[in-house]
């Protein structure tokens, strides 16, 4: 088996102020895996992607992503729950970005860009500027930036959380086929245990004060998952499953 793209071993974070944000977090990202970190607010998951995209340092512990350091920078991509969009710059623009910041010319990002769009249903809105877009098409320009440099790793914190429900899921299963057209690993951040189960192939349960992951969940389900995956039987037990590890979660937190 090839070693994982990302791993944290024994991972201590203590911020300045005292917080004690994780205690003794081990936790591995295998290429090509769909897993999400699931978790009441403020137990530690965008601390975990924090460390992850090497935006901060651990106090005890290693986290290691050699994969991701070999390719540097465009290795990963990352996502937030607000798209973080240039307000002056047009929809082309912001998609390629990252590749204008690796060095590669306007003309010759443009096929890679030009099938993000199309494949995102922004084809026709290259020339728009972030605010005459809606919310869910301001997301999708964000995951089309991540994209662009065809990253190992996709870290995405709580992408969809601010967005109407109808819109989440219609993205939910966009996600899912783009990660299912290129290969790669995506880190998902996420409070809602319907997310977690839609999307991943594990989730990882995490409980607060410190942060720690307490429980493991399989969501054996094959893809391409359907819309109609929520309506399964399946869906439910793993639903079921997973809120009921989330409770445990919660009641050892304080
Ligand atoms: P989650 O993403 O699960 O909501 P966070 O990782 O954002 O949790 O935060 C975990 C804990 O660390 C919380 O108690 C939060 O208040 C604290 N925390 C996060 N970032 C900082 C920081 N920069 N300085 C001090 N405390 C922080």
């Amino acid at each position: 088996m090839p070693p994982p793209l990302i791993s944290l071993h024994d991972v201590d974070k203590r911020f300045a102020s005292g917080t004690l944000a994780l205690q003794g977090v081990s936790l591995s990202l295998n290429a090509g895996e769909f897993v999400s970190l699931l978790g009441p607010s403020g137990c530690g998951k965008s601390t975990v992607l924090r460390l992850v995209a090497g935006l901060d340092q651990p106090t005890r512990g290693v986290v290691s992503a050699p994969a991701l350091d070999a390719a540097g920078k465009v290795g990963t991509g990352l996502v937030f729950q607000d798209a973080t969009l240039l307000p002056w710059a047009d929809v082309f623009d912001n998609v390629w970005l990252p590749l204008r910041l690796a060095g590669v010319p306007r003309a010759e990002a443009a096929p890679r860009v030009a099938a993000l769009l199309a494949e995102m249903g922004l084809a026709d809105f290259a020339s728009a500027h972030p605010w005459e877009l809606s919310g869910g098409m301001r997301m999708r320009v964000a995951i089309a930036r991540a994209r662009v440099t065809r990253p190992s790793v996709l870290l995405m914190d709580e992408p969809f959380a601010a967005l109407d429900e109808i819109t989440r899921q219609r993205l939910n299963g966009e996600l899912l086929s783009a990660w299912q057209a290129e290969p790669m690993a995506v880190m998902f951040v996420t409070h809602s245990v319907m997310e977690a189960v839609y999307l991943s192939q594990r989730v990882l349960v995490m409980g607060a004060r410190p942060g720690r992951v307490v429980d493991t969940v399989m969501i054996d389900a094959p893809f391409p998952r359907p819309p109609g995956f929520r309506n399964a039987p399946a869906f439910a037990a793993a639903c079921a499953r997973l809120s009921a590890s989330l409770e445990v979660a919660m009641a050892t937190s304080d």
